[in-house]
């Protein structure tokens, strides 16, 4: 490994097949290795053991062989490295960044009804979804431990406005995908926007912006391609970036490919599955035609930031 060269990374989550949004990444960031002289790699993020499953990891691997991709070995598997997330989140600890907090959804569900039917705007993350209200924050350390030990499952959340204010400076990325609506160039990371963020749970050693941060960092990886529907997420992964004291990657989020509804492709949009297409008799090239005006566009903008 030369240490100049670029490196990229597809990594999907084997909770489903692999449809034409995760062709589309995986081809990207291949593509741009290849004419880069970076290295690809594959991971495996299956942290998730309740939704992960192995013949889902098998159908990745058939499905980018024969999309015609290939990958450096050995392949990364979050669920080997328990231990380095753990570890991860025992600095943020140190840093006295995290609280446990126990409310369950459905608890927050009840909290935020009760605020909106007295008139109470409860505020909301980018993806709409009701903020923690975080008031474990405010223990004392030896009421959190106390929370902790009693048995009651929790999660480990980051105390954002103390990261923040820690930081004492505001945060940007680099983005050089224009992916939908979107803009290049330096953008400004809004951490707070997402409130704090669940970094593990009692019965989950991370969550996913805690590994990815910590594995992009262990892989030296540079560049960060991914979908527009992880845009926001980057405003956490720079912050705990920051924190940890981690370097950082360019970052590039394509469009998103949409279904014939309009709507977002998910894992379960049979037809526009990788395998369902292969068995229904396309070739990898016609996959390559009908993602060719996204990844046309891909090299905008793009560079080595070491380069
Ligand atoms: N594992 C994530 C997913 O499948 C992607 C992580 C990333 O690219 O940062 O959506």
């Amino acid at each position: 490994i030369r240490p100049e060269q670029p490196v990229f990374r597809f990594a999907p989550s084997p909770n489903g097949l692999l449809h034409l949004g995760h062709a589309l990444s995986a081809i990207i960031n291949h593509d741009l290795a290849t004419a880069i002289g970076g290295r690809f790699l594959l991971r495996i993020e299956d942290i998730d053991q309740t939704r992960c499953r192995p013949d889902f990891e098998t159908a990745i691997f058939e499905d980018l062989a024969w999309l015609g991709l290939s990958w450096d070995e050995p392949v990364r598997r979050q669920s080997d490295h328990l231990d380095l997330y753990a570890a991860t989140l025992e600095r943020l600890e140190g840093m006295g960044l995290v609280y446990p907090s126990v409310l369950s959804r459905g608890e927050i569900k009840a909290a935020v009804a009760a605020a909106e039917a007295s008139g109470e705007a409860w505020p909301r993350d980018p993806d709409g979804t009701p903020l923690y209200p975080g008031h474990e924050r405010d223990m004392s350390p030896g009421e959190q431990a106390d929370l902790v030990a009693s048995g009651r499952p929790f999660a480990w959340r980051l105390d954002v406005a103390k990261a923040v204010k820690r930081i004492g400076e505001p945060l940007t990325w680099q983005e050089t995908g224009a992916g939908q609506s979107g803009e290049t160039g330096r953008i400004a990371a809004d951490p707070s926007a997402w409130g704090d963020v669940i970094l593990s749970r009692s019965d989950a050693a991370t969550s996913y912006h805690l590994a990815v941060v910590a594995d992009d960092a262990l892989q030296g990886v540079t560049h960060v391609v991914r979908g527009r529907d992880l845009y926001h997420a980057t405003s956490i992964h720079r912050l705990l970036q920051r924190l940890l004291g981690l370097p950082e990657p360019v970052y590039h989020h394509h469009r998103l490919i949409l279904g014939p509804d309009g709507r977002k492709l998910s894992k379960s949009n049979g037809d526009s599955g990788i395998a369902a297409l292969r068995t229904s008799g396309h070739s990898p090239e016609d996959i390559r035609r009908m993602l060719a005006a996204d990844t046309g566009e891909r090299m905008r903008g793009f560079h080595s930031p070491r380069a």
